[in-house]
């Protein structure tokens, strides 16, 4: 029997591949491909040992699945963040960590912003009345003229700011690692935490989750809003405290929030966030447009086509595996 020498390549993200079949017939031109429906974590621990390199998705990738994974040589983040990878442990043994940076920014910009203007109008709920039966109208209000607040001025925060160009409103950003001239460039103006927070009428997160940013809005942080603000969070649920957001939206410090990411994912049917009105939830729904995903698999395809063919992949998140 003839063996190949080809790399062996295993697909856990969920969706790669779905949207795109470009991605995995540029795959099939180098390796051998297997797509693996996963459910439980310790299966990742079984598969990885067979494998040359793989493609997840949110999958936890800790140092016990790296430490199984005998010879992999590289791991493709399906996304942006990458917080469910242990870059730490994979560097230490030289894994390379590709992602796929701003394939999905405009996709979560605009979804930011839908969330904004939804919970502003209340526009799921006017939806689910009318449905039923019911003609009540809802008292909402205008974007326009108000403050919207940015946390974290990456990719997807700048995006963010500069289609609400259009909207009339006056922006503030905080983010501690991003030059002022950048801001105001977009016409944004630079602030620090609390004053964005104490005089927005909306705020929305866009930091990535890391040990500074996990409970940045804590229940200190959500007394500082004013209590005719919202809160968006299409970043990652552990950036906001949940047990106060929820205290926080029950005696109405806040006016509302629209959620798309959560502490625990899929959510926990008994999140008490969930016996709330005056909130909007969707299950990490922000990056899943085609157009995302089409960019998202080719950035993975076409970086673990470079670094199998021996050069350098272009988007590696742990850089630091190139230095000697
Ligand atoms: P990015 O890395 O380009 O930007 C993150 C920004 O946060 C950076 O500018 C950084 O300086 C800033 N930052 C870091 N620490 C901070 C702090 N303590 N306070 C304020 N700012 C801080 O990332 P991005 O592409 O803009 O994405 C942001 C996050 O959105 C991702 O890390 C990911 O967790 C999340 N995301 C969610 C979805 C979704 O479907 N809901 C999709 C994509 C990304």
């Amino acid at each position: 029997m003839e063996m190949s020498n080809k790399p062996k390549i295993c697909v856990i993200s969920k969706s790669f591949g779905q949207y795109c079949r470009e991605a995995l017939e540029i795959l099939k031109t180098f390796s051998e491909v297997e797509v693996k429906s996963v459910k439980e974590y310790k299966e990742i621990v079984d598969i990885v040992k067979n494998f040359d390199g793989i493609i997840v998705g949110n999958e936890k990738i800790n140092r016990e699945v790296i430490n199984n994974a005998v010879r992999l040589k590289i791991i493709a983040r399906h996304g942006v963040g990458i917080d469910n990878i242990d870059i730490e442990a994979a560097t230490e043994k030289g894994i390379v960590v590709t992602y796929t940076p701003q394939a999905n920014s405009d996709s979560v910009a605009e979804y930011a912003i839908a969330l904004i203007l939804n919970i502003m109008r209340m526009i799921p709920k006017l939806h689910n009345l009318t449905i039923n039966g019911g003609w009540n109208r809802i008292l909402g209000y205008e974007l326009m003229g108000k403050t919207v607040g940015i946390i974290g001025f990456g990719g997807i925060g700048r995006r963010v700011a500069k289609k609400l160009g259009g909207f009339d409103v006056k922006i503030l950003v905080y983010d501690p690692y991003v030059k002022e001239d950048d801001i105001r460039k977009i016409g944004a103006i630079p602030s620090k935490l609390d004053e964005l927070l104490k005089t927005s009428d909306i705020v929305t997160l866009h930091v990535a989750l890391t040990p500074e940013t996990k409970h940045l809005i804590n229940r200190e942080k959500l007394k500082l809003m004013k209590s005719t603000a919202y809160l968006i969070n299409t970043s990652r649920g552990a950036v906001i405290d949940e047990k106060a957001l929820y205290e926080a939206l029950k005696k109405k410090w806040i006016a509302g929030a629209a959620l798309d990411v959560f502490e625990e994912e899929p959510i926990n049917p008994k999140n008490p966030l969930l016996t709330l009105d005056n909130i909007i939830v969707t299950p990490h729904n922000a990056n899943f447009t085609l157009e995302a995903l089409q960019r998202t698999d080719l950035m993975n395809a076409e970086d673990l086509r470079r670094f199998f063919n021996g050069q350098r992949p272009i988007y590696v998140a742990n850089p630091q595996v190139y230095v000697k």
